[in-house]
């Protein structure tokens, strides 16, 4: 009997030994484990401890991000309204630019009328030009018409006058010898050339119709002195004809 409760005893005590054991063994594990859970916890906070600073690394630079987004913005709504005044003034530089070309072309037209006018004008000048030559040579020509006819008129008045003087002294009838020599003698000084007193009178200058003898003629044309000796009116020899008496 003893024997017996000593070997179950003894059986129950090997039980727990080696429960025992078992559990010093489990402890062991859950250590191991608690040991490792530790270092992993250790891990995962420097890593938390890493990830909380790149989560404050990265809300600043978001926070840099909107504040250069902000500044961005600022300037795209001042590059939109410089483009906006410039826009502005893009539009009333093209119609300042249309009003200038209009001007121009309204300019062009009025150049090329005046181009035209002038061309008008000067075609009317070369007219005007051309009749006053006409007009001038014809002025000319009335004025020596007119200067002959006064020497004309001259020589005429000048005979009208020779030939009165003749009648009066022939209607007057000599009384004695002595008047009819001088008389006979104004005559004969009639028939003499005026200048040299010698020759006869046998050419006429046409011009002025006075009357002298051929040698006085030709020697005026020979030395050039081409004026009548009674009253200077300046003749050719085309101007000199012969006279019959
Ligand atoms: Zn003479
Ligand atoms: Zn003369």
């Amino acid at each position: 009997m003893m024997e017996r409760e000593l070997q179950t005893i003894c059986e129950s005590f090997a039980k727990l030994e080696e429960q025992s054991t078992s559990k010093v063994w489990d402890l062991s594990a859950k250590e191991q484990a608690i040991a490792r859970v530790v270092a992993e916890k250790c891990k995962y906070e420097e890593k938390f401890i890493g990830l909380n600073k790149d989560r404050e690394a990265m809300r600043l630079a978001n926070q840099a991000l909107r504040a250069q987004n902000v500044k961005q913005l600022d300037h795209i709504k001042a590059i939109e309204e410089h483009d906006r005044a410039l826009s502005q003034q893009l539009s009333l530089v093209r119609s300042e630019a249309e009003q200038a070309t209009a001007a121009w072309q309204a300019a062009a037209a009025k150049l090329q009328d005046a181009q035209q006018r002038t061309v008008e004008l000067e075609e009317q000048a070369r007219v005007l030009e051309d009749r006053a030559v006409i007009a001038t040579q014809a002025l000319a020509e009335r004025t020596e018409a007119l200067a002959a006819a006064e020497h004309e008129r001259r020589r005429t008045q000048e005979c009208l006058d020779l030939a009165n003087r003749r009648v009066s002294e022939s209607e007057r009838p000599p009384t004695d010898q002595t008047g009819l020599a001088k008389l006979c003698a104004d005559y004969k000084a009639l028939l003499k050339c005026p200048t040299c007193q010698t020759n006869f009178k046998s050419h006429v200058l046409l011009r002025c119709m006075h009357v002298f003898c051929k040698q006085c003629i030709d020697s005026r044309i020979e030395t050039r002195q081409r004026k009548c000796p009674s009253c200077s009116e300046p003749f050719g020899a085309k101007d000199v004809r012969q006279i019959y008496l």
